[in-house]
């Protein structure tokens, strides 16, 4: 055991500059409220994304060590589910407390590992911190029905815990889909195995430290690392109830099955192409400083980035001061001053977004505005892509078709608002869109007909806030999008409803023949 670089941080002490870290320390894992060193000798790799400079090496961890995490969290289970809802509330208070009072220093952790501005960092950490705020409201939440449903028959819900549940997280919100978890599965009465993403797992490290701050029991949280092997350990693990997911198509098409297949629930939100469409009586420069920022902001790594545009009728006449106002937007390191667009994941990710601009060139589509070859004079060594528009995209395009997850907006044009609800929803995803108009009457046809789970009307990152559910569509959910995260279906996906019907007369009971039919109305 030993402290973590996260640990041995502070609330007011934390890196604010991308700097070269001389003294790069492992990740430690967490267990019984604890950080503890892995003993495998298999690590990977975190780069800073701005620089390429080694931040830390997160542990693939050993199974007898993942073995332990889910041993620990079984037995706090023993005594967790027995707590009262007012007790779990009252740590949940502290918790939130404690992440308000870190707010700062998580949202450094995710700028150095993640990319993302520093001023993005905190919205990441706000909306996590929202979840957590919602969980307080465990109490309401978790309360069951009754109905005399017959004379002297009275039948009750009961909202029971689960028992062992799991996270796997991806690296574009390193606090915030932690945060969709946590305080869901534990203010409910489960205790939780996470595993965040291998690539940033500094935020939910730093929110262990707060969990055990907070009072949370040993065991409650557990954190483990690793990739493939470890997600393989939580599908098969027997004591593990039911998984949460977020990230992309492949893998989480994958837990969805495998998951099921071993009887577990799983919730598993997935990938996205989220359309914006423009009407011509739309407020001109609303909607621009909307898609502009919703396409380009967090280097366009969000699964609620606005990543394709229909412009409809004359609205096309308008992308050049798109273009104008993200040629503007300044690429920088996430710890400059005024850096509007941070750095990309990984070498391979600005290869991938690259290559899929040049497939759209080689298809026919107009680079209006290409950012391949930017690199801020500061950081040389970072995985740049500056905010770039294709235009003239087809539906048949690749670029069209793939989740790009980088600075880039494609741009198509149609005639009619039911030619861009026809378009729209010939997607197969399925996760958000927005439309920009001034009509009433244009918003209520739109949001009638089209398909997308979260809808924006003159909002361009339509992401409900906790006291709703986060509700993508189509291929945007795996099975259908049953269980959604956060809010009330939150709730559900984290308990067990027991339905108890009660005859207490019949303890007085003189009748002397069994009735074997079904019980008719009385
Ligand atoms: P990812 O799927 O690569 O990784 C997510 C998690 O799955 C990680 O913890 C990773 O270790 C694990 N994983 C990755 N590949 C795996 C495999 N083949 N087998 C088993 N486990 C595997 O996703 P990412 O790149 O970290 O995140 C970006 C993706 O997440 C995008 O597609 C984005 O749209 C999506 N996302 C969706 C939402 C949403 O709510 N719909 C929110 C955030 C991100």
């Amino acid at each position: 055991q030993r402290s973590s670089a996260a640990l041995a941080s502070t609330a007011t002490s934390y890196p604010t500059t991308h700097e070269k870290i001389t003294a790069v320390e492992d990740t430690p894992y967490f267990i019984n409220n604890k950080f503890v060193n892995s003993t495998t000798d298999q690590f990977i790799d975190l780069h800073d994304p701005a620089t390429n400079n080694l931040v830390t090496r997160v542990p693939q961890m050993t199974n007898d060590e993942m073995k332990a995490a889910v041993a620990s969290a079984e037995k706090a289970y023993e005594s967790w589910r027995n707590t009262t809802v007012l007790s779990r509330q009252q740590i949940m208070f502290r918790f939130v407390h404690l992440i308000r009072e870190n707010w700062d220093r998580l949202a450094a952790s995710i700028t150095l590992e993640q990319g993302k501005t520093f001023a993005d960092a905190r919205g990441d950490v706000l909306r996590g911190l929202q979840v957590a705020e919602a969980a307080v409201g465990a109490p309401e939440l978790l309360k069951g029905e009754v109905l005399e449903v017959s004379k002297d028959m009275e039948t009750r819900t009961y909202r029971e815990s689960l028992g062992v549940v799991a996270a796997i997280c991806p690296f574009n919100f390193p606090a915030m889909i932690p945060l969709w978890c946590i305080p869901i599965a534990t203010v409910t009465g489960n205790t939780l195995i996470l595993k965040p993403s291998e690539r940033d797992p500094g935020a939910a490290m730093i929110l262990a430290e707060l969990v055990q701050k907070a009072g949370f029991p040993e065991g409650v949280v557990n954190i483990i690392h690793g990739a493939h092997r470890a997600v393989d350990f939580i599908l098969d693990e027997p004591a593990i109830k039911a998984i949460s997911f977020v990230g992309g198509n492949k893998a989480g098409e994958y837990i969805f099955s495998r998951g099921s297949a071993n009887g577990k629930r799983v919730q598993a939100n997935l990938g996205a192409k989220n359309h914006a469409a423009v009407l011509p009586d739309a407020n001109k420069n609303h909607f621009i400083n909307s898609v502009v920022g919703a396409a380009f902001g967090a280097a366009g790594q969000r699964c609620m980035a606005l990543s394709t545009l229909v412009m409809v009728g004359e609205t096309k006449e308008w992308l050049s001061e798109v273009a104008e106002r993200a040629k503007a937007l300044k690429v920088d390191g996430g710890f400059e001053d005024g850096a509007d667009v941070g750095p990309v994941i990984s070498p391979q990710s600005k290869e991938r977004i690259e290559s899929l601009i040049a497939t759209a060139e080689k298809e026919g589509a107009t680079i209006l505005l290409d950012g391949r070859g930017f690199t801020p004079s500061k950081y040389p060594n970072g995985n740049w892509v500056g905010p770039t528009i294709i235009s003239n995209v087809t539906t048949d395009m690749t670029c069209y078709k793939e989740e790009i997850f980088g600075p880039v907006l494609v741009c198509l044009n149609v005639e009619t608002l039911d030619d861009a609800i026809d378009l729209i929803n010939k997607n197969e995803y399925g996760n958000g869109t927005a439309i920009f108009t001034k009509s009433g009457a244009t918003a209520e046809t739109f949001r009638k007909n089209i398909e997308a789970g979260q809808v924006g009307i003159n909002v361009p990152i339509p992401v409900p806030l906790p006291m709703f559910s986060f509700t993508g569509n189509k291929k945007s959910v795996a099975g259908g999008g049953a269980s959604t995260f956060y809010g009330k279906p939150g709730v559900s996906f984290y308990t067990q409803l027991k339905t108890v019907t009660a005859h207490w007369q019949s303890a007085d009971a003189v009748a002397k023949k069994a009735s074997v039919h079904m019980p008719t109305m009385q």
